[in-house]
C-alpha cells in the first residue's frame, strides 16, 4: 500500500492536505466513483495528480481546454510526474502512445472529443488505466453554463473500463447541474463531496455603474497590490485600460483577440508584478496561480452566479484580505435577455434563471455572501460581516407608486423611448422632444418632483432587472411580462438606497 502522507510530502512537498482533499483521495484509492465540488483554489488537481503517482497504472484526465492541459502538464512534470497529453498541437504522438502502453506515464491529458474516440478508446484497451478524472465536469449538463456536448459521449468509454475508478471535478455546480452529473457519468449520490465555498476574506462589494472610470480610478487608488478588472468586450477592456493608465499604476491587458505572443506576455508580467492591474475579458485567469491578487473587479454583469464567483475567487488566494467589486448597470440585464431570446428553446429556462440569481444578488439589501453560498447549497448565517451590505446596511424603501408612474409613463408614450425621456415627461421638464410629440399633454406630465425624482434611476433599473422593462432594439423602453402585477397593485417594488457616502457624490454631480 502506498503511503500516501509521504507522497503528498516527498512530492508535492505539502505538509498535508487542505479542506476534502483527503475524502476524495481516500475514495479514489477505494476505487470509488467520485464527484468532487471544490470551489477554484482549493486543490482539484492534487486530487487525481496523488493518485496517478500512489497507483498502478496510468490517470486519464479529460480536460476541455488545451491552454489549461498544458498550464497543469507543466506543473505536473515540475514536480516529476511523468506527464503527457495528446491534443491537436502536441507532436510527440507516438512517444506518448508509447510510454502509455509501456507503463511509464502516470498521467496523460486528452480533450473530451478525442477521448471518445474509437482510436483512443482502442489506445487505451492495450494500456493499464488507473483513474479517469474529468475535469471541469459541469460541462456535461446543459443546466451548466458551459455545456459540450463532447461531455455526453464520455459515459461510454468510462462504462468500458468499469474496473477504473472515475473521478469528476469541478468548481461550479448548482443542484440541477451536480445531478445532471452524477446521472450523466454514472456516479452514485453517496459519492458526492462538496468543499466548503466560502472565502471569508473576500470583502463583496457591489455597485451600480456610475462613471465606471472613475469608479475604478477610485478603486485601484485605494487598492495598491495586483488587481484584475473583468470588462464584458475586448474594446471595452481596450477603453478601460487607457482611461486607467492615467491613473499612474502598470496596466496590461488580456483578451483572445490578441496576438497568443502578447497574450502571453502580458500574463506573465501581470503574475510577476506586485502592483499591476490586468484589465481583461473573462478569458484570462483560468489556471493561472497568482495568489496574491488584491482585488477583482467586474465592470459588467457576469454570465451567471458560478462565473461570478469564480472569476473573484481569482482574488485573496494567499487568505490574506482582498475585495471583489461588480458594478451594473439595468442594460446589462437588457443585453442578456436579448441574448436569451436569441438562444435555443431548450436552453432559456436555464439562462433566465440565471439572470435573475444575478438579480437577487445585485439589488438584494442583505448579505452578498450569504447569497452566494445558498446558491451553492450551503445554509450560511443571515449576516457575514464582511460585504458591502453588511459593514452598511443599505437603507431600502417602498417605491411601487414611483415604479408604476414610470411603467405607466413609458406606456402611455408609446413604448418607445428611453430612460431619459421619461424622466424628462414624469418631472415635467420643457424640452422640444417633449412639445411635438405632445407628451406635455398626458396625465402622467410632471406627476413627480421633490425627493421623488432621485428615485426615478434606481426605480427604472429594478424594473429591468425584475423583468417589468424591457428594452426595443432602438434601446427604448417597453413593457415586460413583469409589469402588469406592479401596475394592478399586486406587486411590491422595493429598491436598496446607495449607502450614503455614494449618494452624496452622485448628487455633487448632477446637481
Ligand atoms: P483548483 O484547480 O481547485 O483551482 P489547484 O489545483 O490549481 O486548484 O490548486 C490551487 C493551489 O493550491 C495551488 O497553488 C496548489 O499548489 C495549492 N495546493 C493544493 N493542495 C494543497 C495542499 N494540500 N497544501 C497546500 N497547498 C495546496
Ligand atoms: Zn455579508
Amino acid at each position: 500500500r502506498p503511503d500516501i502522507p509521504a507522497l503528498l510530502h516527498d512530492i508535492f512537498g505539502f505538509p498535508g492536505f487542505r479542506g476534502v482533499q483527503d475524502q476524495v483521495v481516500g475514495r479514489i484509492m477505494e476505487g470509488q466513483a467520485t464527484l468532487a465540488i471544490m470551489p477554484t483554489g482549493a486543490g482539484k488537481s492534487l486530487c487525481y495528480q496523488l493518485p496517478s503517482v500512489a497507483l498502478e497504472g496510468c490517470c486519464v484526465v479529460i480536460s476541455p481546454l488545451i491552454a489549461l492541459m498544458h498550464d497543469q502538464l507543466r506543473a505536473a512534470q515540475a514536480v516529476g510526474i511523468r506527464a503527457a497529453s495528446l491534443t491537436s498541437v502536441d507532436t510527440d504522438w507516438r512517444e506518448t502512445q508509447d510510454r502509455l502502453r509501456g507503463g511509464d506515464l502516470d498521467l496523460l491529458y486528452v480533450a473530451p472529443e478525442r477521448a471518445t474516440g474509437e482510436g483512443f478508446r482502442s489506445l487505451l484497451r492495450s494500456a493499464n488505466v488507473a483513474l479517469f478524472a474529468i475535469d471541469e465536469a459541469h460541462c456535461v449538463s446543459e443546466w451548466g453554463h458551459d455545456f459540450r456536448p463532447d461531455y455526453r459521449l464520455l459515459r461510454p468509454l468510462l462504462d468500458e473500463f468499469p474496473q477504473v475508478p472515475r473521478l469528476a471535478l469541478t468548481a461550479t455546480a448548482d443542484a440541477h447541474t451536480r445531478e445532471d452529473i452524477l446521472v450523466q457519468l454514472g456516479i452514485p449520490r453517496e459519492g458526492m463531496i462538496i468543499a466548503g465555498f466560502d472565502r471569508p476574506n473576500i470583502r463583496y462589494a457591489v455597485h451600480p455603474r456610475d462613471g465606471l472610470p472613475r469608479q475604478l480610478a477610485d478603486l485601484v487608488a485605494a487598492n495598491p497590490g495586483p488587481g484584475i478588472v473583468y470588462a464584458p468586450t475586448r474594446a471595452a477592456t481596450e477603453k478601460l485600460a487607457e482611461s486607467l493608465s492615467r491613473a499612474g499604476r502598470p496596466v496590461s491587458i488580456y483578451h483572445a483577440g490578441l496576438d497568443p505572443r502578447v497574450r502571453a506576455a502580458n500574463q506573465a508580467a501581470f503574475i510577476a508584478s506586485e502592483d499591476m492591474v490586468m484589465i481583461a475579458t473573462i478569458a484570462f485567469g483560468m489556471g493561472i496561480d497568482k495568489p496574491d491578487v488584491r482585488f477583482v473587479a467586474h465592470a459588467g454583469l457576469p454570465k451567471s452566479i458560478e462565473g461570478y464567483y469564480q472569476e473573484s475567487g481569482r482574488a485573496g488566494r494567499d487568505g490574506e484580505p482582498a475585495q471583489a467589486h461588480l458594478y451594473w448597470g439595468a442594460e446589462d440585464f437588457a443585453r442578456a435577455r436579448q441574448r436569451i431570446a436569441e438562444l435555443d428553446p431548450a436552453r432559456q429556462q436555464g439562462e433566465r434563471a440565471r439572470i435573475a440569481a444575478l438579480g437577487a444578488l445585485v439589488e438584494t439589501g442583505t448579505c452578498r455572501r450569504a447569497i452566494l453560498l445558498r446558491h451553492f447549497g450551503e445554509d450560511p448565517p443571515a449576516t457575514c460581516g464582511n460585504c458591502d451590505n453588511c459593514l452598511a446596511p443599505p437603507a431600502s424603501l417602498d417605491a411601487t407608486q414611483t415604479a408604476r408612474k414610470f411603467l405607466s409613463a413609458v406606456y402611455r408614450t408609446g413604448q418607445s423611448f428611453g430612460a431619459g425621456h421619461i424622466e424628462s415627461v414624469l418631472t415635467g421638464a420643457v424640452t422640444d422632444k417633449i412639445r411635438e410629440r405632445g407628451h406635455d399633454k398626458i396625465s402622467v406630465y410632471g406627476i413627480v418632483d421633490g425627493e421623488e425624482t432621485a428615485l426615478l434611476r434606481p426605480v427604472s433599473r429594478a424594473l429591468l432587472v425584475r423583468d417589468a422593462l424591457e428594452t426595443t432594439e432602438h434601446g427604448g423602453l417597453m413593457l415586460g411580462p413583469h409589469a402588469r402585477p406592479i401596475l394592478r397593485g399586486e406587486e411590491e417594488v422595493r429598491i436598496v438606497l446607495p449607502p450614503r457616502r455614494e449618494r452624496r457624490k452622485r448628487g455633487a454631480r448632477t446637481g
